[in-house]
């Protein structure tokens, strides 16, 4: 009996996007990735990223997209939704170990509503302008498209984000901490006092500001 196949962590392999599916891109090198419902007939509807001005870029002669980021949701051509970078599709369903071995906001433990539920919401979303403006924390592509699917809008990208600042903001706090021993340090050397000696003298509780 051979041994029990565990479940890849990369997401599986790349396969055409079929209507209903929400599908992501990664921006900027995978600094962030963008998201979006892919609805049929090459064309996709998101939640823009916060307004700016891109420039004088042409209009899109497929969908008609003025290429304007305004942040607000938009149906445009899956061309001007990937804008070059490579079509990736979320998944639904997937397992919570498998969940916690995924790279944030390309999968999500809960399960889609069917295909013609999730086009009518994001349809909706549309044509309302109902999902409110975009901010990259509370309300951005990645709630809109989990919110398509699912019915709530959750942002697992975020989530990794804040999971990974709280892990590094108190080790943060150690490098002024490292910082001052090492002047400390440095100082005691320029007084011709040998590293052991200098240790030894913390050790046996000798002021410090003898060194300073
Ligand atoms: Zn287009």
């Amino acid at each position: 009996m051979g041994q029990p196949q565990s479940k890849p962590s990369k997401p599986s392999i790349p396969r055409f996007p079929q209507p209903g599916d929400h599908i992501y891109c990664e921006r900027k090198g995978g600094l962030y990735d963008h998201h979006g419902i892919y609805v049929g007939d090459d064309m996709v509807i998101h939640l823009q990223g916060a307004a700016k001005k891109l420039g004088e870029l042409p209009t899109c002669h497929k969908c008609g997209d003025k290429r304007l980021v305004n942040g607000e949701i938009a149906k445009v051509c899956i061309d001007c939704f990937l804008d070059g970078d490579t079509l990736q599709i979320y998944e639904y369903g997937v397992t919570y170990p498998e969940f916690s071995k995924r790279k944030r906001g390309t999968c999500c433990p809960r399960y889609s509503r069917p295909p013609h539920l999730v086009i009518s919401a994001a349809t909706d979303f549309l044509e309302r302008n109902g999902f409110g403006p975009y901010d990259m924390f509370t309300n951005n592509c990645e709630h809109f498209a989990v919110c398509c699917k699912t019915g709530s809008a959750d942002s697992y990208q975020i989530e990794g984000l804040l999971k990974e600042l709280l892990i590094l903001v108190p080790l943060l706090w150690l490098v002024p901490l490292l910082l001052w021993q090492l002047i400390v340090f440095r100082k005691a050397l320029a007084k011709n006092q040998a590293p052991g000696n200098f240790c030894l003298q913390l050790i046996h509780g000798t002021s410090i500001t003898s060194y300073l």
